[in-house]
């Protein structure tokens, strides 16, 4: 039982690096975030030796009284903070998630309607390498090429062109909020099902400050390490007990084993806090910042140098910046801000003029920042340095040094060694 700075030094010298990584640069990726001390306590515990294939009570294993207790409590609060009658909260990550809710609700060959990846829709939506893709005969609506928004006409007039069996609602890459009940009119009209995933956005729903889909969705699934901020898995809600059973066996045994307790117990605890004040400050916070981004993409000074953000705004934790008119590519705009030390992803636009590996558009987020403490006018700093970069990569310097003086305000796990 040496310390792993001992058995393994290689790897503890990993996470002491990424833990600096993590403490000095400002994480801008829209789909991260900083899990709690407690979180971290949860899944660095004996509970990762646990075996527990079944559901709590009804295990194949002996041993289980006390994991059934972590479970338990993370149905209940899954439940609550959703308002759903049903949760399965054993999903190893959103992309299992996925595949055990398609196979609940659809057969192999059955038609399937998402949003198209490259106009922001997600791998598990149809992506023809994926199991979504591979198994289900995946077809899409895209996003309008005036507006960059999804047109419900469109959606309606795909879905009564191919009569899929499952719609989905629900995206990767989207500033904006989808409209569930209009997807549930179209999915009874042609006689789908509807499959909201909500990876993104379930933060801002259990915070109330986005709509919720469960009263619209025949199912509903998420990570839980995005906008919410907790470990990184899934989990699935639905207001139709009629579907429990269905889905908890496509979990189990579907498409996973033994479920991963440690991680169980750190979701209990992150549907906790998600319940909270601060938790629903966290999310106004976060759709703040997202917008003070957006406006500084979108000044004058930001359209002279090619520079817009899709759709004109956000309504949601991110921003779509535009860079399909700026001298920077994707690509060189996401190197530019790492080297200031702004942690983005670059992202293709919709119709983008430029290849998959060098895009035109930057997905940037403000979930962990707001988790690190950020208000309006961190916001607007950060905002401001990023668009001086883009506008103006030559200043990279002394915007490195803006950054560390905002990430030196803000300590990530002060008094934490890894
Ligand atoms: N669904 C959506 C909409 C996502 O954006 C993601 C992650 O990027 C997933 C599912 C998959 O989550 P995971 O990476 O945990 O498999």
């Amino acid at each position: 039982n040496a310390p792993l700075s001992e058995v393994d030094p290689e790897i503890a010298a990993v996470l002491e690096q990424e833990l600096g990584r993590q403490r000095n640069t400002l994480e801008m990726i829209a789909s991260e975030n900083f899990v709690p001390v407690s979180v971290l306590q949860s899944q660095g515990s004996v509970l990762t030796n646990k075996y527990a294939e079944g559901y709590p009570g009804r295990r194949y294993y002996g041993g289980c009284e006390f994991v059934d207790i972590a479970e338990s409590l993370a149905i209940e609060r899954a439940k609550s903070l959703f308002g759903a009658a049903y949760a399965n909260v054993q999903p190893h990550s959103g992309a299992t998630a996925n595949a055990a809710v398609l196979s609940a609700i659809a057969t192999p060959g059955d038609t399937i309607l998402g949003l198209e990846l490259a106009h922001g829709g997600h791998l598990t939506h149809g992506m023809k390498l994926n199991f979504s893709g591979k198994l289900y005969n995946a077809v899409s609506y895209g996003v309008d090429p005036e507006t960059f928004l999804v047109d419900m006409d469109v959606v309606r007039d795909k879905a009564l062109e191919h009569k899929p069996q499952v719609i989905i609602a629900g995206w990767s890459a989207y500033p904006r909020q989808l409209d569930f009940a209009a997807f549930r009119a179209i999915a009874d009209e042609v006689g789908a099902k509807l499959w909201v995933d909500m990876a993104h956005f379930a933060g801002l729903v259990a915070a109330g400050v986005h709509p919720s889909p469960v009263p619209f969705a025949d199912v509903v699934s998420s990570t839980v390490h995005k906008t919410i901020g907790g470990p990184r898995s899934g989990f699935i809600v639905s207001r139709d007990m009629e579907l429990a059973k269905k889905l908890n066996s496509n979990v189990f045994p579907g498409q996973q084993g033994g479920p991963l307790m440690h991680v169980i117990a750190a979701k209990a605890t992150a549907f906790k806090l998600a319940a909270t004040a601060e938790f629903k400050d966290r999310q106004e916070r976060t759709l703040r910042g997202a917008k003070l981004l957006a406006e500084a993409l979108t000044s004058e000074a930001s359209k002279a140098a090619g520079i817009d953000v899709l759709t004109g705004g956000t309504d949601v934790h991110l921003v779509l910046a535009d860079l399909r008119t700026s001298e920077l590519d994707g690509q060189q705009a996401e190197d530019l801000l790492h080297e200031v030390g702004i942690t983005v992803n670059r992202n293709s636009v919709p119709f983008d003029p430029r290849p998959p590996m060098v895009t035109s558009g930057l997905r940037i987020g403000t979930p962990a920042l707001a988790t690190r403490g950020f208000g309006d006018t961190e916001f607007a700093e950060v905002a401001d340095i990023i668009a001086l970069a883009l506008r103006n990569g030559a200043e990279a310097g002394a915007l490195r040094e803006r950054v560390t003086a905002l990430a030196e305000r803000f300590p990530l796990y002060p008094g934490l060694q890894q």
